[in-house]
Parts: C-alpha cells; sequence; structure tokens
C-alpha cells in the first residue's frame, strides 16, 4: 500500500522499523526484515523455519486483501496455522457492515447509532513486556543485518537529498511521547473542536498524530482511551477528537464496504463528473506555482513537511476540483498518496470524494475562496511569508493576492509577479462561477 509512498513517507516508516527493532531488542528478540513479494518469500520462510502460525492484522485495502487472502491460503497449504486480528480500526468494519445488511452508512450519524449498538470499543492489548518473551528464543546469524535488517532509503530507490525536516520522527516511541505531552494539556484535549483549529498555525493546531495512526506506530485503540482517561465536561463528535477518531471509522468503514471506493468509474456513491484533462494545472498546483499564495504555501508545507492541517487539505483539494481547477479528484488523491506522511488508501479516498463534491457532501456551492479563506486566521500572511519566502516582504494588504499590487509595491518587495512569482493560473471568480453551473 506504500507503493507510490515519496521519500518523506519512505523515511517514517525506516524510522519506525528502526525503533521496532530497537524494542524487540530490549526483549532479547529482533525485527526480520523480508525482502520480496510475500507470496514468493514466506513459503519458502516457512519451509527454513519450521513455521507452525502466523499472524497478522486485518487490513480492509483491497489490494491487502488479496495478498492476504493469497497468504492464508498458502499458508494452510503448509499446514501454518493463520491468526489475524482486527486492530487497526476501532471496531471491527466486517460487523459494522453485516449490522447495516452489508452496506455501508453513508452518513455519520448512521455510523453512530450502529457503533452505539455494539458499545464502547475494544481496550488495547497490553503492551508486550520482557516477561512476555520469557521462554521464547529468537535465532540470529551474524549475517542478520545483511540478511534481515531495516533497509536504507537508497535500497528502496528514494534520494536520501529529497527528504524534508524531520519534524516527526517515525516509530512508536516518538507517537507514545507525542501522545503524553499532548493529553497533558487537558483544557485543550477537552476544549478540542475541530473548526476551530487553524489551518494557518505556525506550528501545527491539531494532534499530527496521523502518520503514527497510518503506520500502526499508535494503536487507535490506545488514542480512544487515553482521551477517554483524560475527558471531563468536554467537547462531542462530531467535532471532538473523539469525533475524529470516528470519522476516522466512517471512512474505513466506506472504504471496505464500497466498490472502487479509490475511484469515479464503478464507485456507486460517486458522482460521475465530466473532469478537465489538464497537465498543466495540475503540475502547477502540484508544484505549489498557482499564482495563490494560499494555496502554494500549502502544497510546499505539503512537499517538504508531509502533514498540512485538515482546512489546508480542504482548501487545496477544492481549488483542484470543483473549486477552480476542475481536474479530478483522482489526480489529487495520487499527488497526496505521494506527499503526505499519513497517506491512507481509505481516508485519503473519503476526503477527497468529500471535498470535490463527489460523495457524502452536496453543498457544492459552498467554494473554498483560495485568497479569503487563509485571512480568516492569517491576516497579515505569516503562514504565507514561512512557507513561501519570495512574497515574504509584501505588504499584507497584498499577500493574499500580490498580482494586484502596484508596481511600484512589487519592486519594493524584490519580487515582481510573472517573473519571480507566477501570475495567478485561473481567475478565481470566473472560474468557480463555471464549475458551479457544471456542477449544478
Ligand atoms: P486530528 O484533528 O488531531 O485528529 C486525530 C485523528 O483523527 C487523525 O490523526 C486521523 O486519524 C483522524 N481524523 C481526523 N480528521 C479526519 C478525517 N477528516 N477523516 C478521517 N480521519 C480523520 N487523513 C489521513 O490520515 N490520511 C490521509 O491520507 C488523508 N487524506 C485526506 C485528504 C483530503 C483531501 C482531506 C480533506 C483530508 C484527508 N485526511 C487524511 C483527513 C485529515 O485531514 C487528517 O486525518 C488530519 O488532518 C490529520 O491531522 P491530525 O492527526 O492532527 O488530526
Amino acid at each position: 500500500s506504500s507503493g507510490r509512498a515519496g521519500a518523506n513517507a519512505q523515511r517514517f516508516l525506516l524510522d519506525a522499523l528502526r525503533d521496532l527493532d530497537g524494542s524487540l531488542r530490549e526483549m532479547g528478540s529482533r525485527l526480520f526484515v523480508v525482502r520480496g513479494c510475500p507470496e514468493e518469500v514466506l513459503p519458502h520462510l516457512f519451509h527454513a523455519w519450521g513455521t507452525t502460525r502466523l499472524t497478522f492484522e486485518v487490513d480492509s485495502e483491497p489490494l491487502a486483501r488479496r495478498r492476504d487472502a493469497a497468504v492464508a491460503e498458502l499458508a494452510a497449504r503448509h499446514g501454518v496455522e493463520v491468526i489475524r486480528e482486527v486492530s487497526h480500526t476501532l471496531y471491527d468494519t466486517e460487523r459494522v457492515l453485516a449490522l447495516n445488511d452489508g452496506k455501508a452508512p453513508l452518513t455519520y450519524n448512521r455510523l453512530q447509532s450502529l457503533l452505539a449498538s455494539l458499545g464502547p470499543p475494544e481496550k488495547p492489548a497490553p503492551a508486550l513486556t520482557w516477561e512476555h518473551l520469557q521462554g521464547c528464543h529468537t535465532p540470529c546469524q551474524v549475517s542478520h543485518d545483511a540478511d534481515y535488517g531495516v533497509p536504507t532509503l537508497e535500497e528502496l530507490c528514494q534520494d536520501p537529498a529529497e527528504v524534508g525536516p524531520r519534524l516527526y520522527p517515525g516509530g512508536e516511541t516518538a507517537a507514545l511521547a507525542r501522545l503524553d505531552t499532548l493529553m497533558e494539556r487537558t483544557a485543550w484535549v477537552c476544549g478540542f473542536k475541530k473548526p476551530e483549529t487553524e489551518p494557518t498555525s505556525l506550528s501545527p493546531s491539531t494532534t499530527v498524530l496521523s502518520p503514527y495512526l497510518r503506520f500502526g506506530c499508535l494503536s487507535v485503540r490506545t488514542f480512544w482511551w487515553r482521551l477517554d482517561e483524560v475527558y471531563r465536561g468536554h467537547s462531542q463528535p462530531p467535532v471532538s477528537l473523539h469525533g475524529q477518531l470516528l470519522w476516522r471509522e466512517f471512512f474505513y468503514t466506506a472504504g471496505a464496504g464500497i466498490p472502487n471506493f479509490d475511484r469515479m468509474v464503478g464507485n456507486p456513491v460517486c458522482l460521475q463528473v465530466d473532469w478537465d484533462d489538464n497537465p498543466q494545472h495540475l503540475r502547477a498546483w502540484r508544484e505549489g506555482r498557482t499564482g495563490y499564495p494560499f494555496i502554494d504555501a500549502i502544497m510546499t508545507q505539503l512537499r517538504a513537511e508531509g502533514w498540512i492541517h485538515h482546512l489546508a487539505r480542504h482548501a487545496v483539494a477544492c481549488f483542484l476540483t470543483r473549486g477552480d481547477l476542475w481536474v479530478s479528484w483522482e489526480e489529487g488523491l495520487k499527488v497526496f498518496e505521494e506527499l503526505l506522511l499519513d497517506a491512507d488508501w481509505s481516508l485519503n479516498a473519503g476526503n477527497w470524494l468529500w471535498l470535490s463534491g463527489s460523495a457524502f457532501f452536496h453543498r457544492y456551492f459552498h467554494v473554498y475562496s483560495p485568497v479569503a479563506f487563509g485571512k480568516k486566521t492569517d491576516r497579515d500572511g505569516a503562514y504565507i511569508r514561512k512557507y513561501l519566502p519570495v512574497l515574504k516582504d509584501f505588504p499584507a494588504e497584498y499577500i493574499y493576492e500580490p498580482w494586484k499590487a502596484p508596481r511600484a509595491v512589487q519592486e519594493r518587495a524584490g519580487c515582481l509577479v510573472g517573473t519571480h512569482y507566477p501570475q495567478p493560473i485561473v481567475e478565481h471568480r470566473a472560474a468557480s462561477e463555471r464549475n458551479l453551473g457544471r456542477m449544478k
């Protein structure tokens, strides 16, 4: 599933594997990273290692399901017992689907009422300790690092020069430390209301636990129950932190129950739209060269740091699709898949369906302005100045619309629009009005 992941996400994963190896070493064991296609290498290892049991986490992504089914069949053929556990989601999505006559619930309220009938989510299993591994023996050769060590970025064909600052180091250790620090801020946790958090704040205004949840460094059940311990007179779903985890659950259930969830064609809940094929516009969006500083700053943060705020994702996703460029959400999804540290098959597709007005969300006439939206929380454009230093000396009056600045102002700012920073690639008002008509 990390096939399209870029250098930042791959580094996150390798950090996480090294951290896991470190924890296992402390318990007298090791991590074995096996190279190759699971269907080919596992039967070989069953034989070489005399394997009797194989256990893995249930994964609802279609590619993973096919792989896991093939592996389970091979295991059975080799007399290996297979143990599959649900632990990536709060609930067993198959059970939720079954409760809803085999269909994915299409609204958050519907999901909530189904979950209410199941009671609270399961508690996380206790963490593995040294005691658990008493009596276990991990045969390790001197060649372990060469044979089964954690690979390097180069081995994964990634250019180490391409990674950005390591703001969110991968691994369970970092995840639990981040969770601990956040849970100490009791008032913030209890008062958390997602729509009130700010896409333009220079340090994240939400938890940034998403990459840790995505790679299994943090169990969603651990997160849920830690919140439960902290909660007193707290905010409620959908805007609370529990509410955020229920959004995650909502899109996981949808992804598991709706065919072709990550595509328009063959996806029964997806509006069929004649999106434009416009590689120039797509590239400008991807590379942060649309001429709209708020959009370009967000895409720059995404490329460099691998994480952007939820409402920033709203702004750029709306801009690419129904708002301005009329480019298919599937193209945006692929770019996010490469650049996000938290790129997650179900959540990425579900949210792109939503933002493009293709499913779940029907107020398509509510379009974000690439100028006014950022200004609401950042009148002076500090966020733009941080990520687009070329614009840093523009007066606040023009920072969101530098093309409107008189020539003398552009000269004083040391940045001529059209030379040092692009002209807007579309005129927002005209484009969004035309698109509204098409959407109707
Ligand atoms: P917090 O607000 O602190 O929320 C805590 C956790 O709740 C998150 O880590 C996440 O697991 C879950 N969550 C929060 N919001 C959502 C949501 N809208 N949908 C599903 N789960 C949610 N999130 C991903 O993890 N992976 C993706 O690939 C992804 N793609 C997205 C694409 C688009 C176009 C949009 C608009 C949103 C996408 N999101 C995705 C959802 C959301 O933006 C991120 O989960 C969130 O910003 C992560 O930051 P956080 O951990 O600080 O969130």
